[in-house]
């Protein structure tokens, strides 16, 4: 039998753990800040907005969404950033991706206050993860180190496979579980051998965006598998194929109109993992638990440096 990790029981330990430090900040000044920056009318970004507004609103964080056209320049969007890192009731910026194309994201990114970036992505943030100096970790690397600790999964000595190389996931990640003592491989398009590289991992990271693309070969009996792949699938057959012919998946696909897959297939990860992250319900819920968490260690800092 493998064990679920359920990302669902490891957010909510995450955001009850965040509650009484709220509450001490609040009590203490004023709540914690968070500005998110989203820009034109993409439907998957104002979903991810959306949700993380309505984490803040039950977690007491004030925050407040920026929403300029689609038609926006880099100027002006750098105006904006400008801005929210002098305002002083702000303690996190975070610009939604992907921008338009006329907008330049290096520079806007590179734009917000590294001291007011929650998701870590600036480039001196980045430093600092490399170097092991403390700051913000990018959001669901930091959530999957906190899954595997909640588990108490072992990462010292361990074999850990990454399949991914973007600069949101699967570096900081390959990072993250170096700093925790793993023997790290970072596996990508260019990966020769895909199948037994993946199949050295006795944790295997897929953060990849194919749809089950893992298969039994790729995975190390007993590994532990985190998927961190979000890939909506529309076709009913190619749904059939992957669920093997799942009754409630496909009545969720028939209703819905997509049904959600990760980067593994998930009969063969059930068979082969010892335990494994399920899709959804797995990687997908700690990405925005520790958005909260690096938002309120962002006003802890801004409220001590006063
Ligand atoms: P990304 O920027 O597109 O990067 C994908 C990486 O996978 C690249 O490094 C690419 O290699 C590699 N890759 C693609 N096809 C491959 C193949 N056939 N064999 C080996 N490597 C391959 O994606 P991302 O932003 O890291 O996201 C990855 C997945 O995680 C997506 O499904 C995304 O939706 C999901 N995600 C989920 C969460 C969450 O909260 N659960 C958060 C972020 C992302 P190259 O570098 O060689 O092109």
């Amino acid at each position: 039998m493998s064990t679920i990790l359920d990302g669902s029981r490891v957010r909510d330990a995450i955001l009850n753990d965040l509650r009484p430090r709220v509450a001490a900040l609040t009590a203490a000044s004023r709540a914690p800040g968070l500005a998110v920056v989203l820009v034109g009318n993409d439907p998957a970004s104002q979903i991810y907005v959306r949700n993380k507004v309505k984490a803040c609103a039950d977690l007491g964080i004030a925050s407040q969404s920026i929403t300029p056209p689609d038609t926006i320049s880099t100027e002006e969007l750098l105006a904006i950033v400008g801005e929210l890192n002098r305002r002083p009731d702000v303690d996190g910026v975070l610009v939604q991706l992907p921008l338009p194309q006329q907008v330049d994201s290096r520079r806007v990114l590179l734009a917000v206050a590294p001291e007011k970036d929650v998701d870590g992505f600036h480039p001196m943030n980045v430093g600092n993860l490399v170097a092991g100096r403390p700051g913000p970790r990018p959001c669901t690397p930091a959530g999957i180190m906190e899954l595997l600790r909640q588990y108490q999964i072992p990462v010292l000595g361990k074999r850990a496979v990454v399949v991914g190389r973007s600069d949101i996931v699967g570096k900081p990640m390959a990072l993250l579980l170096l700093h925790a003592h793993a023997t790290v491989t970072i596996c990508h398009s260019r990966t020769a051998d895909l199948p037994g590289v993946c199949r050295e991992g006795e944790i295997l990271v897929a953060a990849m965006g194919r749809p089950a693309m893992l298969t039994a070969d790729y995975i190390r009996p007993g590994a532990v598998v985190i998927d961190v792949g979000m890939n909506r699938i529309t076709d009913r057959a190619e749904a059939a194929r992957i669920f093997r012919d799942s009754a409630e998946r496909l009545a969720t696909l028939d209703r819905r109109g997509s049904v959600l897959v990760g980067d593994v297939d998930p009969i063969d990860m059930q068979e082969k993992a010892s335990a494994y992250t399920p899709v959804p319900g797995g990687v997908g819920p700690l990405t925005i638990a520790m958005l909260m968490s690096n938002t309120v260690a962002a006003a802890e800092q801004h409220l001590a440096d006063r």
